[in-house]
């Protein structure tokens, strides 16, 4: 794939792009802000535009498309928003009802048929856990469950010495309509793809509409389609430690981009502080990075790999970036350092 991020190639832009520091958006990766109409080229009418946020997933989603017909754009936001509402629904560890609840309740003790869609998600997950050698891994949940952000919880010891080997996404055993887990105390969760997932799955529907120009976001994930009226939109990176301010500005078209970061989940005991990112190999909050931005084509990779970097650290993240083709990254270390992944610095 084409590298779309950086529009303009001269280091004088990539000093401007990456140093700024702007009053903040709320968002950790948030859209540039919406306006009704944008000029176009002298004597052609503006451009329409048609925006919505939404509360799903236990976070923001934004939806905003250009379109000329209001009443169409509108019914093409409604349908974005509704499978998001789906996915949620099919796929959120906390919905009792949820497809993925399911499994988790029943798949330690043997076959659990499942559908196409979980199939594809776990295959997907299973290919993340591989090329990142297991930074990445569904079944973290099995001590994941036992944190609660909100209530300031953390597992003791024991605790997680009792369930640190059911982590392991070789454990989760695959046919091409069931699934089981080779371990009693296996539970797997999502978290870390499914905002990507659904972000891509919006993004077909607006191509299936014929959209050409728009953006889908959900947290720290989105994706962009096309320009913004000829120009790039504009995505920024939260600073890890001031929400009011951003890190860095991305110029981007075509890209998806997401953001992990130790600030979005988290409470402080006794100075450590717990979040929501865990290094599969120790059940506790992984301390590599402050934040880790990842760029590239489809934001279920890019939203997988950010949590993946963010548990290899620096070192060994951007090695893997550098590595793989058509994605890039910026990690904000835990002493607040910035750097790049080959492609950016380079320029
Ligand atoms: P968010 O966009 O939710 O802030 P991230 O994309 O950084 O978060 O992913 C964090 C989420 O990923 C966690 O809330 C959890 O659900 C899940 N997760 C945490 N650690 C891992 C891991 N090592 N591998 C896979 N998923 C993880
Ligand atoms: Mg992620």
């Amino acid at each position: 794939m084409m590298q779309r991020w950086v529009v303009e190639r001269s280091r004088l832009s990539l000093i401007s792009l990456l140093s700024v520091l702007l009053p903040a958006l709320s968002l950790s990766a948030a859209v540039s802000a919406t306006t009704q109409s944008d000029l176009t080229a002298a004597g052609q009418p503006p451009l329409k535009w048609y925006a919505e946020t939404q509360s799903i997933m236990g976070t923001r989603v934004h939806v905003e498309i250009q379109h000329e017909d209001e009443a169409y754009a509108a019914v093409t936001v409604a349908t974005v928003m509704a499978e998001m509402h789906r996915i949620d629904h099919a796929f959120s560890p906390y919905k009792e009802t949820s497809e993925i609840s399911l499994v988790n309740r029943e798949a330690g003790a043997g076959w659990v048929e499942i559908s196409d869609e979980m199939v594809a998600l776990l295959q997907k997950s299973a290919e993340i856990s591989n090329l990142t050698s297991g930074a990445f891994d569904i079944t973290y949940a099995s001590v994941g469950r036992y944190y609660d952000y909100r209530e300031g919880k953390a597992p003791d010891e024991n605790s997680i010495r009792a369930a640190i080997h059911a982590i392991d996404y070789r454990h989760v055993e695959l046919e091409p309509n069931r699934v089981r887990f080779k371990h009693p105390l296996v539970s797997i969760d999502f978290g870390g793809i499914a905002k990507g997932y659904a972000v891509d799955r919006g993004i077909e529907i607006l191509l299936a509409r014929g959209v050409v120009q728009g953006s889908v976001s959900a947290g720290g994930d989105s994706r962009i389609l096309g320009d913004r009226a000829g120009k790039p939109w504009t995505v920024g990176v939260q600073h890890p430690r001031d929400s009011n301010k951003m890190a860095v500005l991305l110029p981007l078209v075509d890209t998806a981009v997401s953001t992990s970061g130790d600030y979005e989940r988290y409470f402080e005991q006794d100075g450590v502080r717990y979040h929501h990112i865990l290094d599969p190999s120790t059940g506790r909050s992984a301390a590599g990075a402050w934040s880790v931005t990842v760029l590239g084509e489809h934001a279920m990779i890019t939203d997988g790999l950010a949590t993946s970097v963010f548990v290899l650290g620096p070192e060994k993240g951007m090695a893997l970036i550098n590595r793989l083709s058509a994605v890039d990254a910026i990690i904000i270390d835990p002493n607040g350092r910035m750097t790049y992944s080959d492609d950016l610095s380079g320029l």
